[in-house]
């Protein structure tokens, strides 16, 4: 059984909300079960409402087996969870919660290593860290981490003003700002597939790729998320941090070594090449789109604009595509195109690299164009990559036809992988910041997607403009085909149909 050997107390502050109930204790029991975290482990779940502990054990036991239906160990699992009704407002509550931890710390010989897990609204961030340090919590003889949500700011600025707050408790080593995408086994294999080939890393270059296409599409619509939505929008929900995290990861230069601060390194290096696209220019480059009823799977959807906690007259987008050059040696001249949206077809989170034409068409006799190649990476809900070629048409034809060449995650594994979360919350304990993203980088993607929402919050796009149940607006096809492109069909790309 391999362990972390961290001894650590995880806080939960937020524990009795929706992102503990859903990832974090499912999260924590898989680890535990595995023996990935060490049985020096406590945690501390945090929050107004006025539980026991034996309540706060409940739930967590109800989350667990509601997220993977099992039971196995779970009393010895529960007993390492403590609660503490608290308002994170209130500076009193604080000394509180310090003694529970050091009791906790000589119980458990956790060698004072805290983690502060904050599953909360963002307005809180600032005054939670400026207690933890005034108050004596981050005051330890091991290690003190802040693991943090997104959103990270609503912008540049009041990103900046979130960072400062808790940089007066925290250094940045100690931060680790969550993008759960970067916990997502195939957007970490995007690396693998890069540098662990011969075959790809020569041809992935301006000279042989000719567009790249990131699409992550939901069925969904804002469920119960309406007010935060109203707030944020596609582009910052989305786009922002887990869009432009995967674009860095294609493009960036190979790191010297696969270590947290030359990967880092490398994906800001990216962010800074991206164009910034300014004022009248970005309708040329984005598109954004918000639903109109439609039906998904046969039901009928209502439109955004009679969602539940949703302005009638709103101006939100729920949509978002738009193309990024990336002005540097490796892609001068190659779009990578990106989508992402609510209500769409199909759920799914595709990355297709199209390969340019060969110079010339031997095929010709078939009036057909070639197929160009494809290397597509399945991000979700499938886990895999196709690779599509062109071969020999069996029978006596001339001809060819696509093949794809396939490996899937989930049929290899024959199980799901480990959740994003799982993932992270083990890289945190152990201090990889791998996977987490650094200042500098969030930084400049909120100043590449300033630019763009300033100029829409003072345009206005004729709302609804796009049907639940389709790709999103007739424009988000436009911006390709004016390249000569097109964005290839979800349901064609689909690794279950891979032969
Ligand atoms: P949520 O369900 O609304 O939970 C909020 C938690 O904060 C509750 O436990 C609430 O408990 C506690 N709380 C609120 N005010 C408090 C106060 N003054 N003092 C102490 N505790 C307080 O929210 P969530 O969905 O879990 O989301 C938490 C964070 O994760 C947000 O930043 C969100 O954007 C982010 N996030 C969530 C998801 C998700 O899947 N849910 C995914 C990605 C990111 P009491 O009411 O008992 O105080």
């Amino acid at each position: 059984m391999k362990q972390t050997d961290t001894p650590a107390l995880t806080i939960i502050f937020g524990a009795t909300g929706d992102l503990a109930k859903r990832k974090l204790f499912p999260s924590l029991y898989n680890l535990f079960k595995k023996g990935e975290i060490s049985n020096h482990f406590a945690c501390v779940g945090v929050a107004r409402r006025q539980w026991t502990e034996q309540q706060f054990r409940n739930h967590v036991r109800e989350s667990v087996i509601a997220a993977i239906h099992s039971n196995e160990q779970m009393e010895e699992f529960l007993s390492h969870f403590y609660y503490q009704s608290l308002d994170v407002t209130n500076t009193e509550a604080y000394i509180e919660l310090l003694q529970l931890a050091n009791q906790l710390n000589t119980k458990y010989h956790l060698n004072g290593n805290r983690m502060f897990y904050l599953a909360m609204a963002p307005e809180f961030f600032g005054t939670i860290a400026e207690h933890l340090k005034r108050d004596g919590l981050t005051d330890t003889n091991g290690f003190s981490r802040l693991v943090i949500e997104k959103p990270f700011g609503h912008d540049l600025q009041s990103a900046k003003a979130l960072n400062e707050k808790i940089r007066t408790a925290f250094r940045e080593s100690e931060i680790f700002r969550i993008d759960h995408y970067l916990g997502k086994e195939m957007v970490q294999n995007i690396e693998a597939i890069r540098f662990a080939n011969a075959l790809f890393e020569p041809l992935w270059n301006s000279r042989y790729i000719s567009n790249v296409q990131i699409t992550t599409s939901e069925t969904l619509g804002v469920e119960e998320r309406g007010r935060y939505y109203e707030k944020n929008g596609a582009l910052r929900d989305m786009v922002q941090n887990h869009v432009l995290q995967m674009v860095a990861l294609l493009a960036m230069e190979p790191p010297i070594k696969l270590t947290t601060d030359e990967i880092r390194s490398e994906k800001v290096k990216v962010l800074r090449a991206m164009r910034r696209i300014e004022g009248q220019n970005i309708q040329h480059f984005f598109v954004r789109g918000q639903y109109g009823a439609g039906k998904i799977n046969q039901e009928q959807q209502i439109s955004y604009r009679e969602e539940h906690n949703v302005d009638p007259e709103s101006d939100t987008e729920t949509f978002v595509a738009g193309k990024i050059l990336i002005d540097n040696f490796r892609w001068a001249g190659v779009p990578f195109y990106i989508r992402t949206g609510k209500r769409l077809a199909k759920k799914s989170t595709k990355i297709v690299i199209q390969f340019k034409d060969i110079p010339m068409n031997l095929y010709y006799q078939t009036d057909q164009p070639l197929t160009p190649n494809l290397l597509v990476i399945h991000i979700q809900p499938d886990e895999g990559i196709t690779l599509y070629l062109n071969a020999k048409r069996v029978g006596p034809y001339l001809d060819r036809t696509p093949v794809k060449l396939s490996f899937s995650n989930n049929r290899f594994n024959g199980i799901n992988t480990p959740e994003a979360y799982e993932k992270l919350l083990y890289d945190a304990l152990r201090g990889d910041a791998t996977n987490f993203t650094h200042w500098d980088e969030v930084a400049l993607s909120w100043n590449f997607i300033d630019a763009i929402s300033h100029h829409w919050a003072e345009t206005t796009e004729k709302f609804p403009n796009y049907e639940a149940g389709s790709m999103g607006p007739k424009q988000a096809d436009q911006l390709l085909e004016q390249d000569g492109f097109f964005w290839w069909p979800i349901d064609y790309l689909d690794v279950d149909e891979c032969k």
